[in-house]
């Protein structure tokens, strides 16, 4: 059952900036729904126009089978956390967790019954006297995790909860986010700017750029199947390697790098003839490097600087004009400045038009 359906919804600001432009999707019961894209793409103006507090421009929204556009936030049944906390700094956390409560007639057993159960399910419970001043960050946003859970909402709006957390922290308070959702059974909805928060928590991800959705899909396939260049640059760290150039005919096809070529062997034949113009996407762990051999699909490159990061090792290197990165398991480190063979699987190979920037699909 669908939860939250958001049908065509748009913003355009006072200003004529459109914020959003067209975002329809349904977020399912039970399921953590993560917005993600770079600062500034809309994703918090979304996730303030679910919840009451931005206004829609044009477009339906439904929350529970309800349509919500004209209802106050206190009135739409949902829970935010703010990356900022937002406590009250003159109450104790107990207060700060019953405060909803009473603000809505809640009876006092029943509010003394939730907070309880909020604080042992988030390990708040020796906390309850002390003010917010007295807690570390991390406890904050437990408080305001907290806040949210007391209210039962139908569901739960996160905006960036992790970002004000020290790296150790951010990653904790996710597994703690993680299994909250699980043990609550909530739909959530979750906005972050971090792509490896949006794939390790996100039952399905969103993500936009500039007012526009992108791909909606779990994150496994929008890692495997990215719809353009931005997808496919966004997600996956170091970033997917673009090559972008000529196809020309070369004991099989390959692309014209300039001072360097990518052979391609025949798998491409369909979707690129010689003389088009073609971007071929290879993620870091898909090139191996492998002296000696001259296979049909592979690239030389140079070595310019290795980082080996403990369990693996990042090859930083150049071909032509085009930077290369490849992600290996530890091994012994070629000299810098030395060329190394890397060859692919033409399954990894993701190939993108130049000019829509679109995916397009290879038939291996
Ligand atoms: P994100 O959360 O993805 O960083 P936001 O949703 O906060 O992005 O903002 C999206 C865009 O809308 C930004 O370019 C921002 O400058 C613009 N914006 C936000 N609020 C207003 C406003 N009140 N008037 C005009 N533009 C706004």
């Amino acid at each position: 059952m669908a939860m939250v359906q958001l049908d065509h919804l748009r913003k355009v600001y006072e200003n004529g900036y459109v914020g959003v432009a067209d975002a329809s999707f349904d977020v399912g019961h039970g399921e953590l729904l993560v917005l993600v894209g770079p600062s500034g793409c809309g994703k918090s103006t979304l996730l303030r126009m679910i919840a009451g507090l931005e206004s829609i421009t044009s477009g339906t929204l439904s929350i529970g089978e309800r349509v919500v556009n004209d209802l106050s936030p206190r009135d739409r049944d949902i829970a935010m956390v703010f990356q900022n906390y937002a406590l009250y700094p003159h109450m104790t956390v107990a207060e700060n967790l019953a405060f909803g409560l009473k603000l809505r007639g809640t009876a006092r057993e029943e509010i003394e019954r939730r907070v309880g159960e909020a604080a042992t399910m988030l390990d708040l419970g020796r906390m309850l006297p002390l003010k917010p001043a007295q807690l570390s960050g991390g406890q904050r946003q437990r408080v305001a995790l907290g806040r949210a859970l007391v209210r039962k909402p139908a569901v739960f709006l996160l905006d960036e909860p992790l970002s004000n957390l020290d790296a150790k922290l951010r990653l904790s308070t996710r597994v703690e986010i993680a299994k909250l959702h699980r043990d609550l059974d909530a739909t959530m909805i979750y906005v972050t700017h971090d792509q490896i928060e949006a794939m390790t928590l996100g039952h399905r991800i969103v993500v936009m750029r500039a007012g526009e959705i992108q791909q909606i899909d779990t994150p496994m396939r929008l890692y495997q199947q990215p719809i353009n260049l931005f997808v496919a640059g966004f997600l996956g760290s170091p970033a997917m390697n673009f090559f972008r150039g000529t196809v020309v005919a070369d004991d099989g096809l390959a692309l014209d790098l300039g001072s360097a070529k990518l052979a391609l062997g025949d798998a491409v034949g369909a979707v690129a003839r010689v003389g088009s113009e073609l971007v071929v996407g290879l993620r870091p762990e898909d090139l191996i490097p492998a002296n000696g051999s001259t296979p049909a699909h592979s690239l030389k490159a140079r070595l310019e600087l290795a980082e080996p990061v403990g369990n693996e090792i990042f090859l930083n290197m150049r071909a032509g004009e085009h930077t290369v990165v490849a992600r290996v398991p530890p091994q012994e480190i070629p000299d810098v400045g030395s060329e190394l063979q890397l060859v692919f699987r033409p399954e990894r190979m993701h190939l993108f038009d130049p000019q829509s920037e679109r995916r397009l699909d290879l038939a291996l």
